[in-house]
C-alpha cells in the first residue's frame, strides 16, 4: 500500500483512477521519454558541466547507465549526404526513421510525401502523447513529430507564401496549402492534432487567422478539444478531461541566464602592428565575464515544470510517448551566448531528473536523451600557448572567457563564420538511456535507430 500511496502522492493521475487493477496496469504500461537537447554536443555538456558541477562534477546525465554515440544523417533533395543537418531533418529521422533534407519536417526528400511519426503510430494505437519545447511549439523539432510540411519556416498560416528569415527569402510552402490540398501550417495541424499535451513558446503563430477563416488558430485548437493557457498557473490548474496547449511565449521561451550585462562572446582586438604580420603588436582578449540571471526568464516556466505537468497528465494505463526538448543550447549558441546555452542545460538537467524520478514510479519507462545536431561552441584555451612566447596568437572567430564559479577562467570559441549567427556542426552527438536502455538501446547507432527502438519498445 505504502507504493500506491507514494504513487499517488506523486502523481495525481493516479489518485483519480483510485481502482488497484488500474493502478497495476498503469505500472505494468509501457512508456517512452525522449529528451533532446537540441545542439547539445559533447563540447555544450562539458561547457555547461564545468560551469554547473565543476570540472571533476557530474551531472545527473553524467549518471545515466548507458552512454554511447548517435550518427546524424542527412542527405540533399537528391540523395546524396550532406555532412552538417539541422533540426528539422534530425528532428524527423528522431520521430519517423527517415532521413531527408534539411529543412524539411516529416516529409520525404525529393518526393515531398509525408512520412509517418512516432506520435500518430502511437496515438492510433491508443496511447497518450507529449511534447514539450523551449522553443515555440511549431519550431522544428516539435514539429517534426506532428507535423509534415516541405519548409520548417512555414510557421503559420501567414507565413506560407514567401517565407522569410532575418529578412532573406528562404522557401515557398505555398503547394502545402489546403486550399491546394495540404495540411496546412505547422500551428494549424497542431491545432487539430491528437496530442495530449502541448507546451512550450509560440503563442505569435495561434493568434493569427487560420487559412481562409475568420477563427484564429487558438479558436481552432479549442474547437478541436484544446484548453489553451499563457500561464504557469493556468497550466498547473488546467481541467484534465481536455488536451492542453500551453504557450508562454510570442516565440522561444526567455532563456534562465545570460553573460554579464548581457555580453556575448567578442572578438580579440590585435593592435595594428598585428595587422601586418601576426608575429608581432599585441592582442587584447575579452574581459572575463560571470553568468548572471536573464530578467526576461521571470514568471517562464521552467523545462522542468512543463515534464512534470506533462508526465502527470500523460501517465495511464496504456503507456505514452512524450518528446522534451530544451531548444536554446543550440538558439543560444547560434549567437555566441555561451551563458545561455549553459543556463538551457542545466534545465535539461533537471527534466532529466524528472524524468528518472518518474521512471523509478514506473519502471516500465525508457529513457533516451540526445541531441540533435552539433553546435558551434568549442572549448579552447582562454589564452593561447603561444602567449608564453610573447606570439599575440588568437582566434579568429569571438571568444568569451567565462569565470566559473571554481574561480578559474574557461574559454569558449564561435568560428564557424563570420555572419550574424553561427551554424552547426556535423559530429556525433551524444546518447545516454536509463536501465530499461540497457540492452536494447546500442551505444553508437544511426540516428534513425531512435525511432525502431522507440516504436519496438511500445510494442508498436
Ligand atoms: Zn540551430
Amino acid at each position: 500500500m505504502s507504493v500506491l500511496k507514494s504513487l499517488a502522492a506523486s502523481f495525481s493521475a493516479i489518485a483519480l483512477l483510485a481502482t488497484p487493477a488500474l493502478v497495476a496496469a498503469q505500472l505494468e504500461a509501457r512508456n517512452v521519454i525522449l529528451i533532446i537537447g537540441d545542439g547539445m554536443d559533447d563540447q555544450q555538456i562539458t561547457i555547461a558541466r564545468n560551469y554547473l558541477a565543476g570540472a571533476r562534477g557530474r551531472l545527473s546525465l553524467d549518471q545515466m547507465p548507458l552512454r554511447g554515440v548517435s550518427q546524424v544523417l542527412t542527405v540533399s533533395e537528391h540523395g546524396t549526404p550532406v555532412y552538417v543537418a539541422d533540426s528539422a531533418n534530425s528532428a524527423t529521422a528522431l520521430a519517423t526513421g527517415q532521413v531527408t533534407s534539411r529543412g524539411r519536417i516529416a516529409t520525404s526528400a525529393g518526393e515531398d510525401k509525408p512520412i509517418t511519426s512516432i506520435i500518430e503510430i502511437a496515438e492510433a494505437a491508443g496511447l497518450k502523447t507529449g511534447l514539450v519545447s523551449t522553443a515555440s511549439v511549431t519550431d522544428a523539432t516539435p514539429a517534426a513529430f506532428v507535423a509534415h510540411i516541405n519548409a520548417r519556416f512555414c510557421e503559420n498560416p501567414e507565413a506560407m507564401k514567401d517565407v522569410t528569415f532575418s529578412g532573406i527569402r528562404v522557401g515557398d510552402c505555398s503547394h502545402h496549402l489546403k486550399a491546394a490540398g495540404g495540411l496546412g501550417s505547422i500551428s494549424e495541424q497542431i491545432a487539430v492534432s491528437g496530442v495530449d499535451v502541448v507546451l512550450g513558446g509560440g503563442l505569435t503563430h495561434f493568434e493569427v487567422p487560420a487559412e481562409n477563416s475568420s477563427d484564429t488558430v487558438i479558436q481552432v485548437a479549442e474547437a478541436n478539444g484544446f484548453h489553451v493557457v499563457t500561464t504557469a498557473g493556468d497550466m498547473a490548474s488546467a481541467p484534465k478531461d481536455k488536451k492542453l496547449l500551453g504557450l508562454f511565449s510570442p516565440n522561444t521561451l526567455p532563456v534562465r541566464w545570460q553573460g554579464e550585462n548581457g555580453r556575448t562572446a567578442e572578438k580579440p582586438e590585435p593592435s595594428w602592428a598585428n595587422h601586418i604580420t601576426q608575429y608581432i603588436g599585441s592582442v587584447k582578449m575579452p574581459d572575463p565575464m560571470v553568468c548572471e540571471p536573464n530578467p526576461d526568464y521571470a514568471g517562464t516556466p521552467s523545462l522542468k515544470q512543463m515534464t512534470d505537468v506533462a508526465l502527470d497528465r500523460l501517465s495511464n494505463d496504456r503507456g505514452f510517448f512524450l518528446m522534451i526538448e530544451s531548444a536554446s543550447i543550440d538558439k543560444q549558441s547560434h549567437e555566441r551566448k555561451p551563458c545561455g546555452s549553459i543556463g538551457e542545460l542545466a534545465q535539461l538537467n533537471e527534466a532529466v531528473d524528472s524524468a528518472l524520478a518518474y521512471a523509478k514510479l514506473f519502471p516500465n519507462t525508457l529513457i533516451i536523451v540526445t541531441a540533435d545536431h552539433g553546435q558551434a561552441a568549442q572549448l579552447i584555451p582562454e589564452e593561447s600557448l603561444f602567449a608564453a612566447f610573447g606570439v599575440p596568437v588568437f582566434t579568429r572567430g569571438r571568444l568569451a572567457r567565462i569565470k566559473t564559479p571554481e574561480g578559474a577562467i574557461m574559454g569558449v570559441n564561435y568560428a564557424t563564420n563570420d555572419f550574424i549567427m553561427e551554424e552547426h556542426t556535423g559530429v556525433n552527438v551524444p546518447l545516454f538511456s536509463n536501465a530499461v536502455g540497457v540492452g536494447l538501446v546500442p551505444n553508437m547507432l544511426v540516428q534513425p535507430q531512435i525511432f525502431e527502438i522507440t516504436r519496438d519498445y511500445l510494442g508498436l
